[in-house]
């Protein structure tokens, strides 16, 4: 028998006796999660510095924080997302009311990936548990602390028949995977989520794929150069690069490209030192694997700034590498560290064109004064999500949804998009007793011709 069986019967019993189904019950478990994060606060960040070397104020920032928010614009909110929302009735339907209600799947999986371990864990937990579900998590392996923190806090949180964590390798989201679950909600490479869609597939089950990608930085000439210079340091090299809306190659426009490589130099040295390796802010390169993955890219590059790397430390240094061609290995895939490559272009149209042969990313970023260029990279350019002058920023504001498109993934959370993604919306149209137009039935010739003059 397969060893989740039971833990997903319990799910589903618990699931089955209603109790996710009023306000107070979620409010009541929502605050629980919150306080839960505030109680750990101190283990959360031994357990991230321990895996990858996440420095305080990266977590406080881009998990902690990021979580409190979300549950704080969830908490306000939720009454109101839960009411049954009122729509028009068309005249053909007179006498009666419709009406959408959102109402919870049931059973839910959530598998995380380990950039974010645990931001990426819980965020799409918020959404599940507002909107009445359980919830079954499965943390990445590679970051073992986080993983086993997770099963501790909340074990000691929720019941397991509610809230719970399983942790192991792949093999053991396979095993899940073979259960019927309500709703899956994954993140991580695109490779697994195509797996994970297939199994999916078996029972039906509905799926938020949050994938990766090849997300440009584009710096057209009008661009504010240092500013661009600065935004795209922080945007890249947060994390050390493994982020999954981080800008994975800059496209910079020909005439400015000099000036923005020379600023972004300045920023590197402003924000991690001379020696960004032995710098407790800068973090660390997940593991060896990955660690010479990212080696590898680097062979048959042209280093202009950083490139020095310490394996015993897994460690690279924020990295700008120049004559890159679209052939090149490090262009083949998406790149996950701190490496940046640097393409230039000699007019914005033959930058769209180029781009739009390339698969749709999560992350566009464009960097350019001029209103209607901006909108022109709007218009023609599909993309997950991503900003004008700016880059990560739009992740952090609950108002925007947060997804993929096409190979970046399907679907969206964060905010009322996290209630919704783990709602099914029930259509409901409750119809008067009180008279009964005859016009749908058959028979009456006179109903006919007006059916018909309707329907036309
Ligand atoms: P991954 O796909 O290797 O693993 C993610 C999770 O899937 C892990 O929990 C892992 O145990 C599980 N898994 C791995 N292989 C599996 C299989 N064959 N069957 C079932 N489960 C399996 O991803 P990763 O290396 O942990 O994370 C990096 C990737 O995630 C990058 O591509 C990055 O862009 C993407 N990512 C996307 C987002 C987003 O919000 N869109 C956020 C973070 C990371």
């Amino acid at each position: 028998m397969n060893p989740f069986q039971v833990l997903i019967d319990e799910q589903r019993t618990f699931f089955k006796s209603e109790k996710t189904f009023t306000y107070a019950f979620r409010k009541e478990q929502l605050e629980k999660l919150r306080n839960m994060l505030k109680t750990y606060e101190k283990d959360v960040y031994q357990a991230l510095e321990a895996d990858f070397g996440k420095s305080r104020y990266e977590t406080l920032t881009t998990e902690l924080g990021f979580l409190y928010s979300e549950i704080d614009v969830t908490l306000k909110n939720l009454k109101e997302w839960m009411k049954p929302k009122k729509v028009d009735t068309p005249v053909t339907h007179k006498g009666s009311k419709s009406y959408i209600i959102a109402e919870p799947y049931g059973v839910t999986l959530t598998i995380a990936p380990w950039n974010y371990p645990l931001q990426l864990a819980i965020a799409p937990v918020i959404g599940a548990l507002a909107a009445g579900n359980t919830a079954i998590i499965k943390p990445s392996e590679f970051t073992p602390a986080t993983s086993s923190l997770l099963v501790h806090m909340i074990g000691s949180t929720f019941g397991s028949k509610y809230v719970a964590v399983v942790e192991g390798e792949k093999e053991v989201s396979q095993q899940l995977l073979e259960l019927k679950f309500d709703y899956i909600f994954f993140t991580g490479s695109t490779t697994v989520g195509k797996i994970i869609m297939k199994q999916a597939s078996e029972h039906l089950t509905p799926v938020t794929l949050e994938l990766g990608g090849k997300s440009p930085a584009i710096v057209d000439q009008d661009a504010n150069i240092d500013l661009a210079a600065k935004r795209i340091v922080w945007g890249k090299f947060t994390n050390a690069g493994q982020t999954c809306v981080a800008p994975d190659f800059l496209y910079v426009h020909e005439k400015v490209k000099q000036k923005l490589v020379k600023s972004m130099k300045k920023y590197i040295k402003s924000f991690y030192g001379k020696n960004p390796i032995n710098n407790k802010e800068y973090g660390r390169i997940v593991n060896q694997d990955h660690y010479y993955r990212l080696k590898d890219l680097l062979t048959e590059s042209n280093i202009v700034h950083g490139g020095g790397m310490n394996p015993d430390l897994c460690s690279i240094e924020p990295t700008i590498i120049e004559d890159i061609t679209w052939d090149d290995d490090i262009m083949q895939e998406e790149i996950f560290g701190p490496l940046l490559p640097v393409m230039t272009f000699a007019n914005l149209e033959e930058a769209i064109a180029t781009l739009k042969e390339k698969e749709k990313p999560l992350a566009l970023y464009y960097f350019g004064e001029n209103t209607q260029s901006q909108q022109r990279v709007l218009d023609s350019l599909s993309f997950g999500g991503g900003c004008i002058n700016d880059t990560l920023y739009h992740l952090a504001n609950p108002n925007l949804p947060f997804g993929g498109v096409g190979n970046s993934g399907m679907g969206s959370y964060h905010g009322k998009d996290s209630f919704d993604t783990f709602s099914h919306k029930k259509s409901v149209l409750k119809q008067t007793t009180k008279f009964d137009i005859p016009l749908r039935y058959p028979g009456s010739k006179i109903a006919q011709s007006i059916t018909k003059r309707i329907m036309k």
